[in-house]
C-alpha cells in the first residue's frame, strides 16, 4: 500500500480542515493511513511528521507493519498524553476525528492538552478512502474472487433439508480455505418467506424444494471487503417466481451499466426504481441501490433516493435492487463495481443468467 501517498494528501488537507496536527483514533483509518491493524493506536499527522503511536502490547507488530514515514512511539502512560507530549501544544490547532470520540475521550483531550485549541473535524479520512487507488482495487479484486468462488461452490453442495445456518456456516468456511480472514459481514441465507427480509440473517429454517433462496455474502482480505448477492431457486420456478426475479435482474442489469462518472447517486437509484415501479412494485423495494465497499461493508458513497454527490472514477460501489413481498419472499441481486474514467467495471464474476439459477 502506497501509505506515503495517502500521508501527503492528509497533510495537504491540514491548512483546509483548520489545524497544524490532526489525531486519528478510528482503527480503520488508522490502518489506512500507517498499516497497523491491532487494536490500540493513534496516528498523529503534523505539517511536517508522523507518528503511530501505539501501547507496548504492539511494539513488535507495530515494528512490522508500520511503514518507515510514520514514527512509532510506544506510550508510557496512555495514549492521549503520549499525543500531549509529541504535540507540544502550545496555541496549536488540534484536530481529532469528532464522529469517532466519546464525550469522555473529548474531556480527556482538553484536559491533556489546556493550552491546545481543539478543532472537531468531520470525514477527513473518509473522504480519502473513497477513492481507491491500484493497491486497494487488487486486494478488493482478490475478496471479490473469494466469495465469487464459494457462489459457485455451495450452488454444488446446496439441498433440500440443510438449515440456512448451516449453509451460511459452510461459505464462511470456505471464504477461509480460500484465505479471507473471515466473512464481511454475517453472511445472509434467506429461504422462502424469509426472502421478504431483506437483511435475513441465516436462521434454523431448512430450505425446500420450490423455495427461493437469497445468499448475501462478503468475505475480508488483507483488511478489505466484498459483497455480492445472488437468489437461486430449488427446483423449477414458479411463473411469478421467474417474472419477478426477472424485473430484479432488469432493473439491477440496467443500472449496473448505466454507472459511470458524473451520474447522481440519486439518478443510480432512480434507473432501478423506475424499473421497479414501472412494474407496480415500488413499495417492495425498501432501501437504497447501493453503498461504498472497501475497507469497511458499507461506506461512502450511499447510492440511494437520500444519495448525495455524484459517482466518481476509483469509487467502489455496489448495485443491488431488489422486491421483497410479505408472505410471499423476495429477491436480491447484488454486483460489486469499480467506477473508471471511462464507465465502470464488474468487479464480482458470480455467475447471474436472466433466467433464475435452479438447484
Ligand atoms: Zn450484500
Ligand atoms: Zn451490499
Amino acid at each position: 500500500m502506497n501509505y506515503s501517498l495517502r500521508l501527503n494528501k492528509l497533510r495537504a488537507a491540514l491548512p483546509t480542515l483548520e489545524c497544524d496536527a490532526l489525531v486519528i483514533t478510528n482503527l480503520t483509518n488508522v490502518r489506512y493511513l500507517c498499516g497497523f491493524s491491532g487494536s490500540s493506536g493513534m496516528a498523529i499527522v503534523t505539517s511536517s511528521k508522523t507518528y503511530f503511536v501505539t501501547d507496548f502490547r504492539y511494539q513488535s507488530q507495530a515494528a512490522q507493519q508500520v511503514p518507515a514515514e510514520c514514527e512509532v512511539v510506544i506510550a508510557r502512560e496512555g495514549l492521549w498524553k503520549e499525543a500531549a507530549r509529541l504535540l507540544d501544544a502550545k496555541d496549536l490547532h488540534v484536530g481529532f476525528e469528532a464522529e469517532h470520540i466519546s464525550v469522555a475521550t473529548r474531556d480527556e483531550i482538553a484536559e491533556v492538552l489546556p493550552d491546545a485549541q481543539l478543532v472537531s473535524t468531520r470525514r477527513a479520512i473518509e473522504e480519502l478512502r473513497l477513492f481507491k487507488d491500484a493497491d486497494e482495487i487488487a486486494v478488493i479484486e482478490r475478496a471479490v474472487q473469494v466469495i465469487d468462488e464459494c457462489f459457485e461452490a455451495v450452488c454444488r453442495v446446496l439441498e433440500p433439508g440443510q438449515s440456512e445456518r448451516f449453509i451460511a456456516q459452510s461459505l464462511q468456511d470456505m471464504m477461509r480455505e480460500r484465505g479471507a480472514t473471515g466473512p464481511s459481514f454475517d453472511t445472509i441465507v434467506a429461504s422462502g418467506l424469509r426472502g421478504a427480509l431483506p437483511h435475513g440473517i441465516a436462521s434454523d429454517k431448512t430450505i425446500e424444494r420450490g423455495e427461493m433462496i437469497t445468499i448475501d455474502m462478503g468475505a475480508v482480505v488483507d483488511g478489505y471487503c466484498s459483497d455480492c448477492t445472488r437468489t437461486v431457486c430449488l427446483g423449477a420456478p414458479t411463473g411469478e417466481q421467474q417474472r419477478i426475479y426477472g424485473i430484479v435482474w432488469d432493473a439491477q442489469t440496467a443500472t449496473a451499466q448505466a454507472l459511470r462518472p458524473a451520474l447522481s447517486c440519486f439518478d443510480a437509484d432512480e434507473i432501478a426504481r423506475a424499473i421497479i415501479r414501472e412494474a407496480g412494485l415500488v413499495e417492495a423495494f425498501g432501501h437504497g441501490l447501493g453503498h461504498g465497499v472497501g475497507m469497511e461493508i458499507h461506506e461512502q458513497p450511499r447510492l440511494s433516493f437520500l444519495g448525495k454527490g455524484d459517482l466518481q472514477a476509483g469509487m467502489i460501489v455496489t448495485c443491488e435492487p431488489g422486491i421483497y413481498l410479505e408472505g410471499w419472499g423476495g429477491v436480491r441481486i447484488e454486483d460489486m463495481l469499480l467506477i473508471t474514467n471511462d464507465g465502470h467495471r464488474v468487479l464480482t464474476k458470480a455467475t447471474k443468467p436472466r433466467e433464475i439459477i435452479v438447484l
